[in-house]
């Protein structure tokens, strides 16, 4: 590295210094027409918002890099202890109004905007969405650094920079169709490349050992194929108090010697195609939801992931304290959003070891001490397993480490159970038999100090089943740590008109302390309250329904109870329970059985993996009973069925606003937590839910007589299991009959014979593991209730109040302050701005 680019002559030049930037209506103008005439140069003639959007974004940007260094310089000053919150996704969504209302310049830049002549909600809407996720785990990592922004903690998040996010969702025909979601294709005003802190990380090759000058045995890895990882740095701005923190994001890209014999062989262009092998590994995000799938470029992702942020943070601590890691543990945490990024463990051990020359045994106590792991999820098939001969030839090291790291932890497992060869072939990490495996939820385990669930039922779950073992080994490390969602983008800025009413009421500390929506309670009872709340909830369901028009059109009637059933389509989510419901209305109003009728649209939305068939036969499922039920005169307004195309972080803002109910369905023991279930209570929907996830919780805090219970119990659904027999409880249900009897004519694929007979085999099968049938009952039985309180207006209203009154535990704020508590333990660094 150069000294300095400066002149030796002139220290005291700083060439940073510049006053502060202004916040008022006139400097903001003033910028974005610098930015929109000189930097874009663009002008009257310009009809596209996105130019408009790129400049106001740049403006707003120039005040966040402000802040950002602030901060850094506070932390770097402090020498504060440090998390990292390691994800192989960050489901951001869009930056601009995040930002704007976080700066707490929403009013002064509308105004500017107007005065401008421009629509600040087109600009808005002009900004694609960062879909560098696929669902909950990847959204609860971009909730998460936003909590830890504003509660002013030194958190920084590492992920990929995908060139590609999650794919856009077409229907064709009612069939999903992917398109590739090219979201960087206009330039990315919100990051900062920075190519001085890029490493370099090792694939293929081999190792070789030797004894160094101690007489200790060493490994080396050589003859490796390297790439170089280029971080990309975000700001993640806390909420009005002057800290920005950073998410960096990792590019792959070749090394400037790839492939040199070629190069002189002549090749020249095949050795520049060759680039692309490299630049591959941060091309696309994988599309798969709580499905582990054993790809090579996966593996390589995750490798890049955890080997380049390693790296950051020790050559970090190295430029400050040379190679004494004696207080590294004591100053860096590492948290592992689900096995993803576990390889870290072992990554850990070769940077300590190999690089930097520390004795194994040492390393190991540094890595137990700053390595700690989430878990995400119950169902084994998607806990994540790579075959050992596919680690060995890509990561050959690396499984070195890992086999080292085995021995080590099962001659523990001996020590406290001597001759349990059962209990050691259990837990050890490699799983043997036909093609060895590396069980990836179990290196987690061994190497961190902390292993938490994601919601109370989660949490217990792991103790008892999937990590038995283990919690009988290490009970101390086991805990639980509910999850939640920013207040900031999931209320104030998606909901901003009853944002101004809950301020206008209570006042707005609720935006940092969600809990004081408790204050909400005693309004409940006041009819002009109600009547407003009534009011704001009616206009967010015709800006629902006006969105919806936008994206594909279908006449929705604002009277009606607005349904809502949005997340990643899974068996054991239960879309298909959510159909036979609405099949069973269809089927009454077809009989005349309309008595006491509530008017319904039942809305479902949300993406299938490409390659999960059962999902994507969900989806055509979905529309052409749709079809025919929208299509049918009989029916009308009485009942209507929507697929919203699309689904994303962007249209989730403006669908949880819009709903009256909530629908989280799951088999109960299935899903970890949720936390769309959390969005839509905070804004105000009641739920209809199993005892399932954080459904649990949101029960317990809004009470009994405000949330619709219904279903099997965990323990219910295991017992069941053991002689479930649907066909039995069909011939019991004269309702399901009807609907099977729809089913099974064909009715709503007339002229496709066949395509759902799967469907109908797998809820039929008494094997059926999400026991869809067993739950039919209860769950028509608990609609009936719904519809019931629908229609007494004012009890209705009464109860969503008490809901968002009572969504304050489900903040992130309060789960960020759970995690530093217990596992981080960092101070909160204080900012001057
Ligand atoms: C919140 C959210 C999810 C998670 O939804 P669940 O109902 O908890 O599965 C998934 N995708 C998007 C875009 C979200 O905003």
């Amino acid at each position: 590295m150069p000294s300095s680019i400066f002149q030796k002559s002139n220290p005291a030049a700083d060439i940073t210094l510049l006053p502060k930037l202004g916040m008022s209506k006139k400097e903001f103008i003033a910028d974005f027409k610098h930015y929109y005439s000189h930097r874009l140069g663009r002008d009257e003639n310009c009809r596209s918002p996105h130019y408009a959007y790129e400049a106001l974004s740049m403006a707003i940007s120039d005040r966040l890099v402000e802040r950002w260094k602030n901060t850094y310089n506070a932390c770097r000053i402090q020498n504060c202890k440090t998390a990292f919150y390691l994800s192989m996704e960050f489901l951001m969504g869009r930056s601009l109004s995040n930002a704007m209302l976080n700066l707490g310049v929403n009013d002064i830049v509308s105004e500017a905007l107007y005065e401008l002549g421009l629509d600040i909600e087109e600009l808005i809407d002009a900004e694609p969405d960062a879909g560098l996720g696929n669902g909950g785990l990847g959204r609860l990592a971009a909730c998460f650094i936003d909590s830890c922004a504003t509660l002013q903690l030194p958190v920084t998040g590492y992920g990929l920079r995908y060139e590609y996010g999650m794919f856009c969702q077409n229907i064709e025909n009612g069939e999903q169709v992917e398109r590739p979601d090219h979201w960087l294709r206009n330039g990315n005003v919100w990051e900062i490349e920075r190519p001085e802190y890029t490493h370099r990380v090792k694939f293929g090759g081999h190792t070789e050992s030797h004894i160094d000058e101690l007489g200790r045995k060493r490994s080396t890895w050589v003859n490796t194929q390297d790439v170089l990882a280029v971080p990309y740095d975000t700001p993640i701005p806390g909420y009005q108090n002057g800290t920005v923190n950073t998410l960096r994001l990792w590019k792959a890209t070749a090394t400037e010697e790839f492939n040199l014999q070629e190069f002189n062989a002549g090749d020249y262009a095949e050795s520049v195609a060759e680039k692309n092998t490299a630049e591959n590994i941060t091309m696309v995000l994988y599309p798969n939801d709580a499905n582990e799938n054993g790809k090579a470029l996966r593996l390589q992702q995750q490798y890049l992931l955890a080997s380049a942020s390693l790296q950051d943070v020790i050559a970090n601590w190295v430029g400050r304290h040379g190679n004494d890691f004696t207080h590294f543990a004591d100053k860096n945490c590492f948290q592992l959003n689900d096995t993803h990024p576990s390889i870290a463990v072992a990554e850990l051990m070769r940077l300590l070891v190999d690089i930097h020359g520390l004795d194994w045994d040492e390393a190991w106590r540094i890595t137990r001490k700053t390595m700690a792991y989430t878990n995400h999820t119950l169902l084994p098939e998607a806990l994540e397993r790579w075959s050992v001969n596919l680690m060995q030839s890509l990561l050959p090291r690396l499984m070195e480490i890992i086999f080292d790291i085995n021995a080590h932890f099962l001659a523990e497992v001996s020590a406290h159970w001597p001759g349990d060869f059962d209990r050691m072939r259990r837990m050890s990490i490699i799983e043997e038999g036909h093609e060895k495996q590396v069980r990836m939820a179990y290196l987690a385990i061994v190497g961190s100090f902390s292993v938490n669930g994601v919601a109370e039922l989660h949490s217990k779950l792991l103790q008892e089943g999937l990590f038995k073992d283990f919690y009988d080994f290490w009970p101390e490390k086991f805990n639980n740590k509910t999850n939640g969602v920013t207040p900031r983008r999931w209320l104030a800025a998606c909901n901003p008109e009853l944002a101004e009413l809950i301020t206008d009421t209570i006042g707005d500390g609720w935006v940092t302390n969600l809990s004081e929506l408790e204050k909400l309670k005693p309004y409940a009872d006041d009819a002009k309250f109600r009547q407003k709340w009534y009011e704001l909830q009616q206009a967010s369901k015709q800006r629902l329904i006006d969105f919806n028009k936008e994206e594909h059109g279908a006449e929705l009637n604002v009277e009606s109870l607005f349904d809502v059933q949005v997340k990643r389509i899974h068996e054991y989510k239960r879309q298909i329970l959510n159909v036979l419901h609405v099949i069973h209305l269809y089927e009454r109003i077809k009989r005349g059985d309309t008595a006491n009728w509530t008017n319904r649209c039942v809305l479902i939305g949300g993406k299938a993996a490409p390659g999960y068939v059962m999902a994507k036969k969900t989806i055509k499922f979905i529309n052409n009973v749709a079809d025919v039920i929208n299509h049918d005169p009989d029916v009308g307004d009485k009942l209507k069925l929507v697929f919203l195309p699309n689904y994303r972080v962007s249209a989730m803002e403006k669908i949880c606003p819009g709903a009256d109910l909530s629908e989280q369905i799951s088999t109960a023991g299935k899903e970890a937590s949720g936390t769309g279930n959390m969005k839509f209570m905070m804004n105000g929907a009641l739920t209809i839910g199993t005892l399932d996830g954080a459904n649990i919780e949101i029960r317990e805090e809004v009470g009994d007589e405000n949330f619709f219970l219904f279903g099997l119990t965990e323990e219910e659904v295991e017992e069941m299991r053991q002689d479930y027999n649907p066909q039995a409880i069909i011939d019991e249900d004269a309702d399901l009959q009807g609907v099977m009897r729809l089913l099974e004519c064909g009715h709503f694929n007339q002229f496709e014979p066949g395509i759902f007979d799967d469907i109908i085999a797998s809820i039929m099968s008494p094997h059926d593991p999400w026991m869809t049938i067993a739950d039919f009952r209860s769950y028509i039985d608990a609609q009936r209730s719904v519809e019931e309180a629908y229609r007494d207006k004012e009890r209705w209203t009464r109860m969503s109040i008490i809901n968002t009154a009572s969504s304050g535990k489900f903040s992130t704020d309060r789960t960020i302050s759970d995690y530093n508590e217990n596992i981080w333990k960092l101070t909160p660094v204080k900012v001057d701005f």
